[in-house]
C-alpha cells in the first residue's frame, strides 16, 4: 500500500498549477512584480477570499484596478488619505464587506507602512499563533485610533462595522483565521510557482494550514485530525499530521488537497466516476467504506 506521503506526492505531482492559480486568489499578487505590491495584493487578496471564487473576484479585480490607478497597491496605499481618494471605493460590497471597511484597512496599513518596507515585522513571535495574536491586535487598536479619519465612530474594535471586523480574525478568539494562514504561506513559503517566498525571515516550518471547509473535509477523510469544529486547533492538528510528513514544510501539499475540493472533483460523497481515479483514494475514509 502507498504511503500517506506517497498519495499526496501523487496529488501534487497531478495538480495543474497554471490551471488551478487561475481560479486561485493568489493569481492577483503573483499579476505584480514589485514584492512590495505583491505583500499588499497578498494581504487583501486574502481579506477577501472567503465565499465563491466566481463572486469574489469581480471585486478583487476592481480594487486592484483603483489601486492600479494610483501606482499600483503600494504607492496607493502609502499615500492614502480617505477624505481624498475613499470615494472611489465606497460602493463596493462584497457579501458582509462594504466600501468603507477597504477605506478604514487601507488607512491602518499605511500606518503600520510609516518607515517600513514591508509589514513583516508586525507578525513577528515565537509561534505563528503568537506572532498573528500581537499583530491582529496591533492592528485593532490603530483601526479604532483612526476610524474617525474614516468617518466612523468606535470607542472599540467590536464597535466597528462588522465586515472591517471580519478583516482582523484572531487565534485568541478560537478562529481557525483561515485568510491570515492562507496570506501567511503565499509569503513564507518558498517560490514553487504558487506562493511567493518573499519573508525569508520567517520559517516554513512554522505556518499552520489555512483551514476551509476543503482542508477540513479531505482532512478528516484521511485521518489527518479527528477534530469536527474548523477552529484555530482543528489547524494546528491537521498541520501537525503534515509536519510528520514534511518536517521543514508541512504545507507544501495544502494547495492541491484545496483545489481538489475547490475544483469540485471532491464533494465530500463517494463518485463512481471520481473517487477510483483520485490519487488520494488508498487513504481516503470515503472511498474505503464504499469498498469495504
Ligand atoms: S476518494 Fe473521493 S471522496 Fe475521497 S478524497 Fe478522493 S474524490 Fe474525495
Amino acid at each position: 500500500m502507498h504511503s500517506l506521503k506517497a498519495v499526496l506526492d501523487l496529488l501534487l505531482a497531478g495538480t495543474d498549477r497554471s490551471l488551478r492559480i487561475a481560479a486561485d486568489p493568489v493569481h492577483f499578487p503573483r499579476s505584480y512584480s514589485k514584492p512590495a505590491d505583491q505583500e499588499l495584493a497578498a494581504l487583501i487578496a486574502a481579506f477577501l477570499a472567503y465565499g465563491r471564487v466566481d463572486l469574489f473576484r469581480p471585486v478583487l479585480r476592481e480594487v486592484f484596478a483603483l489601486l492600479d490607478r494610483r501606482g499600483g497597491p503600494e504607492d496607493a496605499i502609502r499615500s492614502f488619505q480617505p477624505e481624498l481618494h475613499g470615494d472611489a471605493y465606497r460602493h463596493l460590497v462584497y457579501r458582509w464587506n462594504r466600501g468603507v471597511d477597504f477605506v478604514l484597512l487601507f488607512t491602518v496599513l499605511r500606518e503600520h507602512l510609516r518607515d517600513q518596507p514591508s509589514l513583516s515585522p508586525l507578525f513577528a513571535g515565537p509561534t505563528v499563533r503568537q506572532g498573528l495574536s500581537r499583530a491582529v491586535d496591533r492592528l485593532r487598536a490603530t483601526s479604532v485610533k483612526h476610524a474617525k479619519e474614516c468617518g466612523l465612530s468606535a470607542a472599540s474594535f467590536r464597535e466597528l462595522p462588522r465586515g472591517f471586523q471580519y478583516f482582523l480574525p484572531s487565534p485568541d478568539d478560537g478562529s481557525a483565521c483561515k485568510r491570515w494562514n492562507l496570506f501567511l504561506r503565499w509569503m513564507v513559503r518558498p517560490t514553487d510557482g504558487i506562493d511567493l517566498g518573499l519573508w525569508k525571515e520567517f520559517s516554513p516550518a512554522q505556518l499552520v494550514i489555512p483551514l476551509d471547509t476543503h482542508i477540513g473535509r479531505i482532512g478528516r477523510f484521511l485521518g489527518l485530525t479527528t477534530r469536527n469544529t474548523d477552529s484555530w486547533d482543528t489547524a494546528e492538528d491537521i498541520t501537525a499530521s503534515l509536519r510528520k510528513l514534511d518536517p521543514s514544510d508541512p504545507l507544501r501539499y495544502d494547495f492541491a488537497i484545496a483545489h481538489l475540493g475547490i475544483s469540485g472533483a471532491c464533494n465530500g460523497k463517494f463518485q463512481a466516476a471520481v473517487c477510483p481515479k483520485c490519487p488520494l483514494e488508498r487513504w481516503c475514509v470515503v472511498r474505503n467504506r464504499q469498498v469495504g
